[in-house]
């Protein structure tokens, strides 16, 4: 049993290489978050940018898992499920857990009523509600998808939830929510989904005991990971492979193997400290030449030097047992390459991830390895990479730890190096 978890602040590349992996698997399972993901695929069948349903949905060989750890927005979902089936993809393997919290429309009103009020200290969410969804599932007022099996009580929940939702949305100035109509958009899309709304956990079970080749998707990374990453910067669940365990149901003995994206840069979207970044021409030139602006939003990423303290904590916290390197092809046209592989923090030299009040005095020590100059995209086995390449690689591997096993040279599922 195989998770892939980000090693980094998120969009390493986990799409692809759960895309990759999947064509070989039986099960595909996310385990925590909600549509605020953006997983691009880029395979035989188009580019896609999944929010909700796992990167496995092109095997149709395999089940696709929401897990009850994530939170689903079921509006956003038939959406998905629709684009998908206009792309030619089947999802009839598509289940969703009914244990699975619901994002309603409320959380996403709540969502950028919070963001607009923290101001300056905003967090830089995607908007989609997916804080709120948690909180109100920790808060114990959260909605779990079963109940909507039951119009009448359901409609209670949402108009007795709505009594406090809608005082907070009339005090701070916003306009308050319908019950009907928020009642309604869920339940027409519940209806959608009809029976892919299931217990998961027998599911799950069935492909232990049959032995079967299952993959945990993570959303997101360890730094934005609710209890170990740059809070209060984080998302609301755990992207930890310790994580999958409990949000998919999986018994943790039975994960035998972890995979960690990192990017050969470092990227981030939303606020908080990024000890590497960039700023100027030379942010520009980086996130121009690697496209980096955001699958769910659009927004343009924050860009930065690779920084093995992110993903050397990581690694301590998942026990990688290999890393999977994504968008070294673009690094081609610099000469010399920064590579952080400490900080200083008040004069002292670390290797080790502090917390957020700390990292955000942080200042990166940079080695600066030789650049490779060409482009690799055209390459076909990782022992013709240019040396330079293979010893960036190396770095990596030495400074975070754990063996580099796949890396990726461009976008399609197929410029994968093993
Ligand atoms: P995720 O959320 O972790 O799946 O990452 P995103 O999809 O948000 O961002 C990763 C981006 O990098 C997407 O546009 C991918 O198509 C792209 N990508 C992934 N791996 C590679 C690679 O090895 N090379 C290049 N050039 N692009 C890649």
């Amino acid at each position: 049993m195989t998770a892939v978890v980000g090693a980094q602040w998120g969009d390493e590349g986990k799409g692809k290489i759960t895309d990759y992996l999947a064509q070989h698997a039986d099960l595909v399972i996310r385990f925590q978050g909600g549509n605020n993901a953006g997983h691009t695929v880029v395979n035989e069948h188009g580019t896609f940018k999944l929010h909700l349903v796992p990167s496995g949905i092109f095997n149709p060989n395999a089940l696709c898992v929401l897990g009850p750890g994530t939170v689903v927005d079921l509006a956003g979902l038939v959406e998905e499920l629709t684009m998908l089936e206009g792309s030619g993809i089947s999802t009839a393997n598509v289940r969703v857990s009914d244990r699975a919290h619901l994002v309603l429309p409320y959380h996403v009103a709540l969502d950028r009523l919070d963001e607009r009020e923290r101001g300056r200290q905003r967090l830089g969410t995607t908007g989609r509600g997916v804080g709120p969804a948690y909180s109100d599932k920790v808060g114990r007022h959260g909605i779990q998808l079963c109940e909507v099996r039951d119009e009448r009580r359901f409609r209670e929940r949402v108009a007795h939830e709505l009594l406090t939702k809608n005082a907070i949305l009339e005090r701070f100035g916003d306009a308050p929510l319908d019950a009907t109509e928020v009642a309604d958009v869920v339940l027409e899309a519940a209806a959608r989904l009809g029976d892919r709304i299931v217990d998961t956990l027998p599911l799950v079970e069935d492909a232990v005991a049959r032995n079967a080749r299952v993959l945990l998707e993570g959303q997101l990374g360890a730094m934005r990971d609710l209890d170990w990453g740059i809070y209060p910067y984080v998302t609301s669940s755990n992207p930890l492979a310790g994580g999958a365990a409990v949000g998919a149901g999986i018994p943790p003995r039975h994960i035998t193997r972890v995979i960690g994206v990192v990017k050969a840069y470092s990227t981030a979207v939303g606020e908080g400290p990024f000890p590497t970044e960039l700023s100027g021409p030379e942010a520009d030139r980086l996130r121009e030449r690697a496209q980096e602006y955001g699958a769910t939003t659009g927004r343009p990423r924050r860009v930065g030097w690779f920084d093995a303290v992110a993903p050397r904590y990581a690694h301590r916290l998942n026990a990688f047992t290999e890393i999977a390197v994504t968008k070294l092809d673009m690094l081609g046209d610099y000469e010399r390459i920064p590579f952080c592989t400490a900080y200083e923090i008040d004069g002292r030299v670390t290797t080790d991830m502090p917390p957020t009040a700390m990292l955000e005095r942080a200042t990166p020590r940079y080695e600066h390895l030789e650049g490779w100059g060409c482009a690799i995209t055209a390459v076909t086995d990782r022992a013709l990479l240019p040396l330079q390449a293979k010893a960036y690689l190396r770095r990596i591997e030495e400074t975070v730890g754990a063996p580099v096993g796949m890396v990726g040279i461009g976008p399609e599922r197929t410029a994968t190096l093993l």
